[in-house]
């Protein structure tokens, strides 16, 4: 076997707030184990798009169950590396438009919803069935695998993670105010943190990271490390 690639069986489980480096990290340490990453937070923003183009209310449990059960979302290795993984919304291309801001306006409040993350729950399991991959998101370690062979647990501080939220929508073309990126930030993390349906948390045996004072390629590397261990452990 490679030394890189852990048993093929290997799941790994991402989870914490927003903007702590989950997707850069999730994505990073999948490709260097050669396992497939899957960003879940994708996965509730296109369900989130599709019911604000369809005049849902955010608010709407049934109506959202209801139209959840004739979705088809679909994740696709990016085009090149280093752009996230693409997102498919019965079979369009909504890569850019689920990272606007009404969807993240939206967003918390449609996932928080339990008839809402039940199918959500189904879905992701079925993708992680026979192992293989890194899954992000806020309830991975605590809900949908919470048998993952090794559990993370990523958190910043707010002020390190509001810069990076606002430096990545420079990037992307946008021009956002701090203290709106700030605002919108504290809001969505309140509302993950606070549901009754698999709330925010770290899991009991997840693993800590802080991320504010490390480099990516620092933050990789602990990872994978904690791969290789738990593999040499097996
Ligand atoms: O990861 P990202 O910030 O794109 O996630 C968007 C939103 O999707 C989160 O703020 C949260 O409301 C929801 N989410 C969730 N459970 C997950 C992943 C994301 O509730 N496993």
């Amino acid at each position: 076997m490679h030394p890189s690639s852990p048993n093929p069986t290997m799941t790994v489980a991402i989870d914490g707030p927003a903007a702590a480096g989950k997707s850069t990290v999730a994505r990073a340490v999948a490709a260097r184990l050669n396992l497939t990453y899957v960003d879940t937070g994708a996965m509730y923003r296109a369900l989130t798009l599709k019911a604000l183009a369809a005049g849902i209310s955010p608010s709407d449990e049934a109506a959202l169950a209801r139209l959840a059960e004739s979705t088809e979302i679909g994740l696709a290795p990016p085009t090149d590396p280093g752009s996230p993984q693409r997102v498919l919304l019965d079979g369009r291309e909504v890569t850019r438009e689920i990272r606007t801001r009404p969807v993240d306006l939206a967003v918390s409040t449609v996932s928080a919803h339990p008839a809402v993350r039940d199918w959500f729950r189904r879905l992701q399991r079925r993708m992680a069935e026979g192992g293989g991959v890194v899954m992000e998101g806020r309830d991975i370690g605590t809900v949908i695998l919470p048998a993952a062979d090794v559990k993370v647990y990523l958190n910043g501080t707010l002020d390190c993670r509001v810069q990076r939220r606002y430096r990545e929508l420079q990037e992307k073309g946008y021009r956002p105010a701090l203290d709106e990126v700030r605002e919108d930030m504290i809001r969505r993390d309140a509302i993950d943190s606070s549901r009754s349906t698999a709330p925010l948390t770290a899991a009991p045996d997840a693993v800590r990271v802080d991320t504010t004072d490390k480099t990516i390629d620092e933050v990789v590397s602990e990872v994978v490390g904690l791969c290789l261990e738990r593999r040499g452990r097996r």
